[in-house]
């Protein structure tokens, strides 16, 4: 079987025509511009670029890009303070800190002073339990893009066994929950598993997201299986710099039914998103009906 790339970029830039359609709408029929603030504290290079892309595709689908850039030694009292007056300006329907933070700061006490409603990266606490117990919340943005190329390509996922490789609070729990709200049979897998590769062969849906280059052979996967590779993993291969995921493309592709790519893939959903967040956030604020199909 030669499996079927899911095309993470073009599927991107479709989530964004419809963000820019339904911002166009809201601006005419309501006269409302969504905004969203990015705050970027430090000078971290990788950061740096995915705050300049974030506000540049915020402001390429209409809506206001607001960047805040603290320097390093900001303290917390001064962050606290940015977050408060953010969570209280009505033009600002998002807000995202940039992750990660200087040591100095608490990361978990930052995250937590973020409206939960203006919370469009669905990190806040109170996101996670709401997520967790079903309720309407704001979803983590790279599970969220997962989802819904996975809802793209099988319509309904309930039944499917789905395995998440990796638990982090950023991708791996929000992926579980998000696939077990789509009435999946979930498995998370994480470094203390034991027999992963069982594991994996079992699955319908193999969701990697790891941080560790190309760990998961095309054998772990069973035949006709869908294959989301969250991993961005920079290497050098002849001499040359390169991405790869957490799967190993080129023997999974032979196994797989479909398969996301890595550049091209899950990387793109992620700002997407974070767009489709934002404008569900401003037409909850506003109560306006949310965009369908944009949304958990
Ligand atoms: P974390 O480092 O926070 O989590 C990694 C997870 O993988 C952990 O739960 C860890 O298990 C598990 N793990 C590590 N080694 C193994 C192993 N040998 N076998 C099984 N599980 C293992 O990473 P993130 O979740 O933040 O990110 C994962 C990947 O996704 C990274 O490559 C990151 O760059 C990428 N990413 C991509 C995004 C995008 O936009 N496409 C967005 C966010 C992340 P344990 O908990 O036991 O330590």
């Amino acid at each position: 079987m030669v499996a079927q790339v899911i095309d993470g970029k073009a599927f991107a830039a479709n989530v964004r025509a419809q963000v820019a359609d339904q911002v166009a709408k809201l601006k005419e029929e309501n006269g409302i511009t969504p905004g969203l603030a990015v705050v970027l504290v430090g000078e971290d290079p990788a950061s740096q670029v995915y705050v300049r892309s974030k506000g540049k595709q915020t402001v390429e689908v209409g809506m206001n890009s607001y960047e805040h850039k603290l320097d390093a030694e900001t303290s917390e009292e001064d962050l606290l303070a940015l977050i408060d007056k953010l969570n209280n300006d009505p033009a600002v329907h998002g807000i995202l800190v940039q992750l990660p933070l200087p040591k100095h700061l608490n990361e978990d006490l930052v995250i937590n002073s973020i409206d939960p409603a203006k919370d469009v990266d669905g990190f806040h606490i109170s996101n996670v339990g709401l997520l967790g117990t079903g309720q309407k919340s704001m979803v983590p943005c790279t599970p969220l893009g997962c989802l819904m190329m996975l809802r793209d390509h099988h319509g309904s996922l309930s039944g499917m066994d789905a395995v998440v490789i990796g638990r982090s609070n950023i991708v791996g729990k929000p992926m579980a929950q998000l696939l077990l709200g789509d009435s999946c049979t979930v498995t998370v897998a994480h470094s203390r598993t034991k027999d992963l590769p069982d594991v994996v062969r079992r699955a319908d849906i193999v969701v990697a997201a790891v941080g560790r280059p190309e760990m998961v052979p095309g054998d772990w996967i069973k035949e006709g299986a869908t294959v989301i590779d969250v991993g961005i993993n920079r290497i050098e291969r002849d001499g040359k710099n390169k991405l790869v995921g957490d799967v190993d493309y080129a023997s999974a592709a032979e196994r797989a039914g479909a398969i996301t790519p890595v550049p091209g893939g899950v990387g793109p959903m992620t700002i997407a998103c974070l767009l489709a967040n934002t404008l569900t956030a401003c037409c909850r604020a506003n109560s306006r009906p949310e965009p369908e199909g944009l949304t958990a």
